[in-house]
């Protein structure tokens, strides 16, 4: 087992200012960093440094992803569960939270007001317990979500899936169910906390969670995201497992994931331990986390919930966010009737709604993207991988963000955010050169004269 061979003895060891900038000029070259690398970057706590860090960050990001920020809605189908997660509102003992499973038309419903407000990509997620129809309820629900048409563009093009570990049967099916990413976060890598945190259901078995993510890959779903619950174990321990991790993985089925997930411990109901997290992690220690992971898997995209604030929010973006989510709900039916309350599994820190993040990222310089396209056209895996990595997949990333991005505001956005939406468009164009300009005039015209769902 990978975490068998994980080096810790340094991992408080100070750094000396040669030893970071050596490090920073290794990340310069797009090539990642190793696990020894984290350890010089995470042990330095000079301000100056970490501004270093900080602006390199914001330098790769930007030669990778540009000025794109991809945008998702969770929809939380159903807080039914039977593990014991001491964090979690949705924890089986919790007798404080209101269980529901959402009806197959209650699914529609919910993602019928998500396409209404230009949404175009969900993930999916559950609690591990299903309604009668066991694991089929949740393959009905990816049915239900796809067949959804509402007027103008209104349609979801990618399903991602949060929930439970699954068997490699059960992987082929959800494959077959036309899936994104199947993400899962390991929560803690250290086993100790692990059992501490984890004390009754399936996943109190350590294994069968850390080892999920091979059976997918042996099940063929090619696009995996990880990530840790930040607040539960020592943040840097946690760094040095997932990059090893990471690395397992991409020795063993020569992909590593698609995403990262960056979660930190919210206050749920029902939870003590939520609420006063054993190693809670500051603003700036977060922000070192997301800058270190954007240096050590430049290629890997990183995800930013609604469980951070639109101002934390805003300052991760620029080190290497490249996925957001918006206008979330954490409970079943959420969209529908948000003013139920007692069955949301965390507190929020955005509560905004898409068009107000929307306007809020474009008045920062980001492109709002709902592309799909890589997925659609099968660009997944090792095959996204070979594009991204010598830089090609900019060429398409661009040209299918702005034309997913006027869709959007040629369809759903207010009249203020459609106004600011197409000086950025104008300004975006107005950087381009070559393939990219070339491809991204075309989508916009064929976008402007009617045509929806267009990519490269
Ligand atoms: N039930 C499945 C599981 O646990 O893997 C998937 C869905 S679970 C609702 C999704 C994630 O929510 C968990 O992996 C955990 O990291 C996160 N989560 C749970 N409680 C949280 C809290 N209080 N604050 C922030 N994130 C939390
Ligand atoms: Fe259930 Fe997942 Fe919450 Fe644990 S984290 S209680 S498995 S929903």
């Amino acid at each position: 087992m990978f975490l068998d061979k994980l080096n810790t003895e340094n991992i408080n060891t100070p750094s000396s200012k040669e030893q970071f900038r050596i490090v920073l000029k290794k990340a310069a070259e797009l090539k990642g960093l190793n696990e020894s690398d984290a350890v010089v970057l995470m042990n330095n706590a000079d301000q100056e440094l970490n501004e270093e860090l900080f602006a390199l960050a914001r330098q790769v990001k930007e030669t990778i992803y540009g000025n794109r920020l991809v945008i998702f809605a969770p929809l939380y189908v159903s807080n039914l569960c039977a593990n014991e997660c001491s964090y979690c509102a949705f924890r089986v003992k919790n007798h404080t939270v209101k269980r529901r499973a959402l009806s197959q038309k209650e699914i529609s419903e919910e993602i019928k007001i998500l396409t209404s407000q230009g949404h175009k990509r969900v993930l999916l997620v559950a609690g591990e317990s299903y309604p009668d129809q066991g694991f089929r309820y949740i393959l009905d629900s990816l049915d239900t979500i796809y067949r959804v048409k509402t007027d103008k563009s209104g349609e979801i093009r990618r399903i991602n899936v949060n929930i439970a570990p699954l068997g490699i049967d059960e992987f082929k099916e959800l494959k077959l169910a036309k899936i994104g990413t199947y993400q899962l976060f390991q929560e803690t890598y250290h086993r100790q906390t692990y059992s501490a945190v984890h004390t009754a259901g399936k996943k109190a078995d350590f294994h069968w969670r850390i080892s999920a993510l091979d059976r997918a890959f042996q099940a063929g779903i090619s696009d995996a995201g990880i990530g840790v619950l930040f607040g539960l174990y020592n943040w840097k321990y946690e760094i040095l497992a997932l990059l090893a991790h990471i690395k397992y993985l991409e020795n063993k089925f020569g992909i590593g994931p698609h995403t990262i997930s960056v979660p930190r411990l919210e206050p749920a109901a029902g939870s003590d331990l939520s609420v006063s997290p054993p190693y809670p992690v500051s603003d700036h220690d977060f922000c070192r986390i997301v800058a270190i992971l954007r240096l050590a898997v430049p290629y890997t995209g990183i995800i930013m919930s609604t469980r951070e604030t639109a101002r934390l929010r805003r300052e991760t973006f620029a080190m290497g966010v490249s996925q957001i989510s918006a206008g979330s709900r954490t409970n079943p039916g959420g969209y529908a009737n948000s003013a139920e309350a007692g069955a949301e599994q965390f507190s929020l820190g955005d509560h905004r709604l898409l068009d107000e993040v929307i306007r809020d990222i474009v008045l920062l310089g980001y492109l709002p993207s709902f592309c799909t396209g890589c997925y659609r056209l099968g660009r997944v895996g090792a095959d996204f991988m070979d594009l991204a990595k010598p830089g090609e997949i900019r060429t398409h990333c661009t040209p299918n963000g702005l034309s997913t991005f006027m869709e959007y505001l040629l369809d759903f956005a207010s009249p203020e955010t459609r106004l600011k939406g197409e000086t950025l468009v104008a300004k975006t164009l107005s950087g381009l050169t070559g393939r990219s300009l070339e491809r991204s005039m075309k989508l916009l015209q064929r976008v402007k004269n009617g045509e929806r769902d267009v990519y490269c």
